[in-house]
């Protein structure tokens, strides 16, 4: 609880009592704040209203799909959401995660893995909320690794990358991104221009050589992490941890 100052509000939408009840008493343990919303219009009355610092989202609600309203909430907030949902076809989250969801938690889901999620969703608000404080930033930092947006260089413990133009639009796209899923769809989408994303093969080899060059060790990546069949996330490094991890 030491990545926020105030205690984080969670706003729950689940129609299913039981699965809501387990994910409230999950949350009291953990001290988190939270409200609830058994279906769709509720529960973006309630975002709405009360300004959640994060909202779980099932995707099956009585009145209106879980998709619609995370494109919805898109309009208006860039508030995390975090999808549990029990649709666990490829399609399913990468049309979530698309519409702007951060993250996909498949149903059953073991109570680790949803606070471990949920806190990687706060994280990035809270370096946003930090960012937003200091405009005059412009050195992207994380664990070992740096990138002077001004200069155009990456760094990792000091020492420059050697990227090819197109490996360093990767690295900044996800690195914009830290803590969120993007989908490979999105990443051609927003690398190449492609309107219909069939060449996820390139992107595969596009990461594979970007991760030999910013990975202290690229068979285990620290910093991006692979959604197999869906997509890649950033993720934020604690000063220090690559070193752990290498010793
Ligand atoms: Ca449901």
């Amino acid at each position: 609880m030491s990545l926020l100052e105030k205690t984080p509000r969670v706003l729950v939408v689940e129609d299913d009592k039981a699965i809501r009840n387990l994910i409230i008493t999950t949350l009291e343990t953990q001290g988190y704040q939270y409200s609830t919303a058994a279906n769709g219009s509720q529960a973006l009355l309630e975002a709405a209203s009360s300004r959640p610092d994060v909202l779980l989202l099932d995707l099956g609600l009585p009145d209106m799909d879980g998709v619609e309203i995370i494109r919805k909430i898109r309009g208006w907030s860039e508030m995390p959401i975090l999808v549990v949902s029990a649709r666990s076809e490829d399609r399913d989250k990468v049309e979530a995660l698309d519409a702007g969801a951060d993250d996909y938690l498949t149903k059953p889901f073991s109570v680790d893995e949803l606070l471990a999620r949920l806190r990687v969703a706060l994280r990035r608000v809270k370096k946003e909320a930090d960012r937003g404080s200091r405009p005059e930033e412009k050195i992207y930092r994380n664990g070992e690794l740096t990138i002077d947006y001004e200069a155009g260089v990456a760094r990792r413990s000091g020492q420059e990358l050697h990227l090819t133009p197109m490996e360093y639009k990767l690295l900044c796209l996800l690195a914009r991104n830290t803590g969120k899923v993007l989908t490979q769809n999105y990443i051609l989408r927003e690398i190449w221009g492609l309107v219909l994303a069939s060449d996820t093969s390139s992107l595969r080899v596009f990461m594979a050589t970007l991760r030999k060059k910013i990975e202290p060790c690229p068979a285990k990546p620290i910093y991006i992490q692979t959604r197999v069949g869906i997509g890649y996330r950033m993720t934020w490094v604690e000063r220090g941890e690559e070193s752990e991890e290498e010793s």
